[in-house]
């Protein structure tokens, strides 16, 4: 077949771009590398939920399949039995597939394939590839030598093939405690690259695994397990991250050994770091654990769970995952990227509405106290084809505290004694005076305005600067908006900014603010996970864990401005 007949050159924007991984492919299939299709796999290992980072691997993998109209699976890499959780796997997949993908009916665990990689450690043995070794964890690390020292072989290296099928049956059998023996590799002390100086094979663990049980006893290391597991799902390209670079002769030494034909070959890209953000499991498990954040998905953190319940979209996941393309150097992502992709995402598709985050009361005192007016506003002027929608107007409004000012610097156009300004789809009002409370704070303010300048009735008496977003005090609904900044801070940001360090995390003391707002009545029909445009304030959603009917409660999914500039 030819190269141009195996691309799908739909315009799905959920393929990847094209990149250095898909240069070797493309390589791969010019020489007949394969006879089989272009096959990935996304193997997470099921002890935390997924982050922005596996979000690029997975569309990375899944989008490599579908370029070349090939499959990719889900592998659940479950070779760890003390740490891997079935809540987990369920988030997983659950993630992958809002990402947009589908793993069809090739869903597949690690721990599958137990059986047979025992009976490949045995194929290992017999051909004498393979021994038994009674070295503790520590003797190993003195024998394993250092990147600038050889290693010296194992004592135990030279046992014979008959001791070593007796010894790791009865390692299987359960005889022996855990770190009593090890199955290691028989490969080369004196190799420049340490993964090849005898690597573990196998360990014992008398621990329960949550899909075998107490079948096993012993758990065979990764980098055994997962080169197998990929030739036996036949994968032709298996991605990974940089990390496993100095991995890959041992990868492809199992799967020589092994005999396996056209073996599935590593190739490895630089992972996803991101500014503000950090994405060990690890360390997103302690916040957790330690009550930082208010579970895996508080809208803080970079797991997809949390960017989901944020108001984050697949589509612009997707479309920052492409943006930032694939390369084998590491780089640091801007966050402002990603928040450049929702914005993109959401503009033309949320409606536009109006509320006001942190209210100031405004009375208009020549408005009769009983007369409501409704306004026909545009849901979103760069859509027209998202209708109208009708905005109620009365005596008593609120306004931004910050749109107000009694003593205003040069240059401000916005509501001070005296001056006039535009309401938002309404009319001209002016301030005439200010009420203060006994403690001298601003509580509220007096205008008139001008029956004449009505929005859209063509008036072209006089102009004004500032024109303002209001919401009628009669009609609003009071929410809850939660206002969020970035969780952790750069080393630089955290000199200047209040933060408190948590295992080399430098977390931001001032990462959630919770404030009581006004919004325009529409928004009192929005259902959960529901996204709107605040004008001014920016992408605001109903949060899906904790908004009600009586009390809605809103997330800030990103705010309308960036400094960020972005090239294409
Ligand atoms: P962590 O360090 O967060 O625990 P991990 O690599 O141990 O991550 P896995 O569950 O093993 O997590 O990852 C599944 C897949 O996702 C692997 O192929 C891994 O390379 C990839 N991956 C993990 N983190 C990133 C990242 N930041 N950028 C790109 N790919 C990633
Ligand atoms: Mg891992």
């Amino acid at each position: 077949m030819s190269e141009n007949q195996n691309i799908d050159h739909s315009t799905d924007e959920s393929i990847v771009r094209s990149n250095f991984i898909h240069n070797i492919i493309d390589e791969d299939i010019e020489n007949n590398v394969y006879d089989r299709k272009v096959h990935t796999r996304f193997p997470p290992e099921p002890n935390g939920y997924l982050h922005i980072g596996h979000a690029k691997s997975i569309c990375l993998n899944f989008g490599t399949a579908k370029k070349y109209r090939g499959l990719c699976n889900l592998r659940f890499d479950d070779t760890n039995p003390i740490k891997e959780e079935v809540e987990f796997i369920e988030s997983i997949k659950k993630d992958v597939k809002w990402l947009g993908f589908d793993w069809e009916e090739r869903m597949y665990y690690a721990s599958d394939y137990f059986e047979k990689l025992y009976e490949c450690a045995i194929i290992l043995i017999e051909k004498g590839k393979a021994y038994v070794c009674d070295l503790s964890a520590e003797q190993m690390r003195e024998y394993r030598g250092t990147l600038t020292s050889n290693g010296k072989p194992s004592p135990y290296r030279d046992r014979s093939v008959q001791e070593n099928l007796d010894l790791f049956k009865r390692m299987r059998a359960g005889e022996f405690e855990d770190g009593a023996r090890v199955l290691r590799a028989n490969i080369d002390m004196e190799s420049p690259n340490l993964n090849m100086r005898d690597p573990v094979l196998y360990r014992i663990s008398h621990a329960t695994h949550h899909r075998t049980k107490d079948d096993w006893c012993i758990y065979p290391m990764y980098d055994y397990a997962h080169p197998i597991s990929d030739a036996l799902e036949d994968i032709t390209h298996s991605i990974c991250t940089l990390e496993f670079e100095a991995h890959r002769p041992l990868y492809d030494w199992v799967l020589s050994e092994l005999d396996f034909k056209q073996p599935p070959k590593q190739i490895e890209f630089a992972r996803l770091e991101l500014t503000n953000t950090v994405m060990s499991k690890r360390k997103l498990r302690k916040l957790v654990e330690e009550g930082y954040v208010n579970g895996w998905d508080d809208p803080r953190m970079p797991t997809m769970s949390a960017l989901r319940r944020r108001g984050y979209t697949p589509e612009a996941i997707r479309d920052f995952c492409d943006k930032i393309g694939v390369a084998k150097a590491i780089s640091q992502v801007d966050i402002a990227l990603l928040e450049h992709c929702i914005r993109d995402n959401l503009k033309l598709k949320e409606a536009r509405m109006m509320a006001v985050l942190r209210p100031l009361k405004v009375v208009i005192t020549n408005y009769p106290a009983d007369k409501v007016e409704y306004f026909k506003v545009e849901n979103n002027q760069e859509s027209p084809e998202m209708g109208t929608r009708e905005v109620p107007f009365c005596r008593e409004i609120y306004i931004e505290q910050e749109d107000f000012m009694e003593n205003p610097p040069k240059k401000y156009f916005r509501l001070y004694p005296g001056n006039e300004v535009r309401l938002k789809n309404a009319y001209f009002v002016k301030c005439e005076e200010i009420i203060k409370n006994d403690a001298g704070e601003i509580v509220e303010i007096r205008c008139t305005y001008d029956p004449e300048t009505r929005s859209g009735s063509g008036f072209t008496g006089r102009k004004v600067k500032g024109t303002l977003h209001w919401v009628s005090a009669q009609h609003a609904v009071k929410a809850q908006v939660r206002l969020y900044d970035n969780l952790f801070l750069e080393q630089e940001q955290a000199a200047v900014s209040e933060s408190v360090e948590l295992d080399g995390m430098m977390l931001n003391k001032n990462s959630l603010e919770v404030i009581e707002s006004y919004i325009e009545p529409s928004v009192k029909e929005a259902k959960s996970g529901q996204r709107y445009q605040f004008i001014r304030n920016g992408y605001f959603c109903v949060d899906a864990v904790d908004s009600t009917p009586e009390k809605m409660v809103f997330n800030r999914i990103v705010s309308l401005k960036s400094s960020f500039k972005i090239k294409n």
